[in-house]
């Protein structure tokens, strides 16, 4: 997916024309996957002119805790990197939806895999995003033939460039077969995730997910679909998974910054539910998840940062 970017960025302390922010061949993080990156969405409002940062603060927090996963210093608390993402909105004026990618990453040009001593770096940019999939009838995913990165090998809960190998090896693998997505097991056989999102299944009415501990990211849009089925009255479980449960689960859906909220209605050519269309309880949530998201859910609006974003700030 080839995509247009925002004109500004934040790059080594400054914002500036994203065409401006440029590294070397010989960066650690080009080579080895020495970074972490976020990915945030902002959605325009009812009002048309004020872009909704969506749970910014909990993505900066992760954000900083992956960094610190490799040794990272961002040198920023996570109140100063929210407001930098709102300077950076109202500088951009985006007038759609939009995507936020903070990246840091090991910047030194040292040779050799290690992370101390190493200098460290800190951006964000954004372009412009709508949906992943163009239409809502339900992906066809398969199981994949490879392993979900197993925590002792490459820290999952982290968004760590270098393990999203594992993330297009899978995706790759999956459409080269005519699959939309893959599902991935982890190194103990369970369920784990998506190759890029979280997984929910609907087993004997219980809304269910792998638990933390099941080589996930601990995904915020989980997170807010876990709170959103509490809130309504539905009974939840973090439970593991087997993967024949797949087959037998009523609903199954993915979530995740990107996917949004999507459901998953066939599973190894299997129909998911027997029928393989979107079942109830995927379809409430997820009309739930675009009023929270939308602005048109009062009771969830603590999650949004708005930001008037209409008129371009001119640059210095
Ligand atoms: N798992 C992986 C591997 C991901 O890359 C993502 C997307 N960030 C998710 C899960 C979903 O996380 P979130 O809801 O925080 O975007």
């Amino acid at each position: 997916m080839e995509v247009s970017h925002l004109p500004y960025a934040y790059f080594e302390g400054a914002i500036m024309p994203l065409a401006d922010a440029k590294v070397s061949i010989a960066t650690h993080a080009l080579q080895y996957g020495t970074g972490v990156f976020a990915g945030i969405r902002g959605y325009l409002d009812q009002d048309g002119s004020t872009i909704n940062i969506f749970r910014l603060h909990d993505h900066m927090t992760r954000f900083s805790q992956s960094a610190g996963l490799i040794k990272i210093a961002l040198g920023m608390d996570v109140a100063s990197l929210c407001d930098l993402a709102v300077e950076l909105t109202k500088r951009n004026a985006p007038t759609s939806n939009v995507y936020f990618r903070p990246f840091a990453y090991k910047s030194g040009l040292d040779l050799g895999p290690t992370l101390s001593g190493i200098s460290d770096s800190f951006s964000i940019y954004m372009l412009p995003l709508g949906n992943y999939y163009s239409d809502d009838s339900g992906l066809s995913v398969m199981v994949s033939s490879w392993g979900r990165t197993q925590d002792n090998v490459v820290p999952a809960r982290g968004k760590i460039s270098g393990s999203y190998i594992n993330a297009a090896i899978t995706k790759d693998e999956a459409v080269g077969y005519g699959f939309d997505d893959a599902i991935l097991l982890n190194s103990r056989g369970k369920v784990s995730e998506g190759s890029a999102c979280n997984l929910m299944m609907v087993r004997r009415g219980v809304l269910t997910t792998p638990p933390i501990t099941a080589d996930i990211l601990e995904g915020i849009t989980r997170r807010t679909v876990l709170q959103i089925a509490r809130d309504a009255g539905m009974p939840v479980e973090e439970r593991e998974i087997d993967r024949t449960e797949l087959y037998l689960a009523e609903e199954l859906f993915f979530c995740g910054t990107g996917v949004q909220v999507e459901a998953v209605t066939r599973v190894d050519h299997r129909l998911v539910g027997g029928t393989g269309t979107v079942g109830p309880i995927t379809a409430r949530i997820r009309e739930n998840f675009f009023d929270i998201v939308q602005g048109k859910a009062p009771e969830y609006r603590d999650w949004l940062t708005p930001v008037a974003a209409l008129s371009p700030v001119a640059a210095d």
